[in-house]
């Protein structure tokens, strides 16, 4: 049985809800799109949703999917959107064309009383900020130990434990 997931941005310009069977804030990534956008503590975290099932109710949604190019480096590019609000900048939540059937709501910005996880997914280690210090706790990357976050698309996460983001 699916969980109703109501998240919205700072300003209350958007608003959005979502089905999800693993509706953990389990995912922790490292990248540093995460990082800058998402990620005050080094990280990002978000979960699992039915991208069919996303209703959005918006003022001023803006996607991004290409990082800025900086001046003298080659940035990798990420398949992933991310979605945030325009007015506010919250960021709400990732869709990535590779896993269709998904989309992936930040926990920050998910308004439902979420339950905590009995474990973790450390994804984007590689690309860490050198002050993060991660908490693995007893729980070892990619445990698995979260009901459904596989089999609901079976590959997600070695798809986004690759180095295809930075
Ligand atoms: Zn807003
Ligand atoms: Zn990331």
């Amino acid at each position: 049985m699916p969980k109703k997931l109501e998240g919205s941005c700072r300003c209350g310009a958007v608003h959005f809800s979502v089905e999800s069977h693993a509706p953990y804030p389990f995912q922790l990534c490292y990248c540093s799109i995460c990082r800058k956008t998402a990620g005050g503590g080094g990280f990002a975290i978000n979960l699992h949703a039915d991208n069919k099932s996303l209703k959005v109710q918006a003022a001023s949604l803006s996607a991004c999917s290409r990082p800025d190019r900086r001046r003298g480096r080659a940035l990798h590019t990420s398949s992933g959107q991310r979605n945030f609000c325009r007015k506010c900048g919250t960021a709400l939540w990732l869709y990535d064309p590779q896993w269709p059937a998904l989309m992936h709501p930040f926990a920050s910005a998910i308004d439902t009383r979420l339950p905590v996880p009995p474990g973790k997914v450390h994804l984007m280690l590689k690309f860490k900020a050198s002050w993060v210090k991660p908490d693995f706790g007893r729980a070892t990357p990619n445990s698995g130990s979260i009901p459904n976050c596989r089999s609901r698309n079976g590959t997600a996460n070695a798809g986004y434990g690759s180095s295809r983001r930075r």
